[in-house]
């Protein structure tokens, strides 16, 4: 079946006993004053992202890899929630944990502040540290240092380390997010590019399974077709905070 354009606004109806697997990337946090990616013409806030996300970049140079998490740490201390935020934690208050699951790409922690209650964080957290010793059995930890004049390191000696998953790493917590979208009648994916995997194939998932007799449907919200807009049933377009409002009905 082809793509369809809908009308953004009309109400995306979730029926009783039905599901939602949402995943969440920049483009939800955009109207909160965090750049994504796309803005920055393939470099992130003026840094290529090999020497700033890449496990390679912090070997070269882990003082501008602490340098920039910081100054991402010390921004994003400043932002707000905005509506699409608040719009989730809502739907998430209606359905509950069994019916609703948020997976996000983003390491910010504006849904947590728009009030959801769940969030897997699939690419790690900015607020958050580990050793950079796979072997080191201290946990990762809160932290919201944002000033690094002395590289932070681990009790054992290694440098400690973002605990974020860069480019070439893999994504925390796989096995439950496949449960999870196993699990959805609906997938929606608000604000993402489409160009990450494995997140950009989790919609596959769903048209496999539609082509295999299931009724299962997928949704992209965001300002622009992401890459992988083939594999969605249905595209809106416009920004997050003005369309997740009421975007969803609910009927048990
Ligand atoms: P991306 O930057 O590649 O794409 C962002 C998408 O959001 C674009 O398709 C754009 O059209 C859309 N968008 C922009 N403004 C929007 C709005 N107001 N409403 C709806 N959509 C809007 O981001 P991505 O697909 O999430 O993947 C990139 C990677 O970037 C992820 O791994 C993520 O960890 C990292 N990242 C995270 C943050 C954050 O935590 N806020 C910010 C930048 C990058
Ligand atoms: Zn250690």
């Amino acid at each position: 079946m082809p793509t369809q354009s809908v009308p953004a606004t009309q109400p995306i109806a979730i029926t009783a006993g039905e599901s939602l697997f949402v995943l969440t990337g920049a483009g939800i946090s955009a109207e909160s004053g965090i750049r994504t990616f796309r803005d920055g013409n393939g470099l992130w806030e003026e840094h290529r992202v090999e020497d700033v996300a890449t496990p390679e970049g912090f070997e070269a140079n882990p003082a501008l890899v602490w340098r920039f998490y910081g100054q991402r740490r010390a921004q994003a201390l400043t932002v707000k929630p905005n509506p699409a935020h608040r719009a989730l934690a809502a739907l998430e208050a209606r359905l509950g944990p069994e019916r609703f699951f948020l997976c996000t790409q983003n390491v910010d922690h504006l849904h947590e502040a728009g009030g959801s209650a769940e969030v897997l964080h699939m690419h790690g957290e900015l607020f958050r540290t580990r050793c950079s010793d796979p072997r080191c059995p201290k946990l990762p930890f809160h932290d919201e240092r944002h000033d690094f004049p002395t590289l932070p390191r681990c009790d054992c000696g290694a440098l400690q380390r973002p605990h974020i998953v860069w480019f070439g790493e893999i994504p925390f917590e796989m096995r439950r997010i496949e449960r999870r979208l196993r699990a959805s009648h609906l997938f929606v994916t608000i604000g993402s590019s489409g160009a990450v995997y494995p997140a950009a194939g989790f919609v596959r998932e769903m048209l496999y399974r539609r082509e295999n007799g299931e009724h299962v449907r997928s949704i992209y919200v965001g300002l622009e077709r992401p890459e992988n807009a083939d594999a969605f049933d249905e595209i809106r377009l416009g920004p997050a905070g003005t369309l997740l409002p009421g975007l969803f009905t609910v009927q048990d």
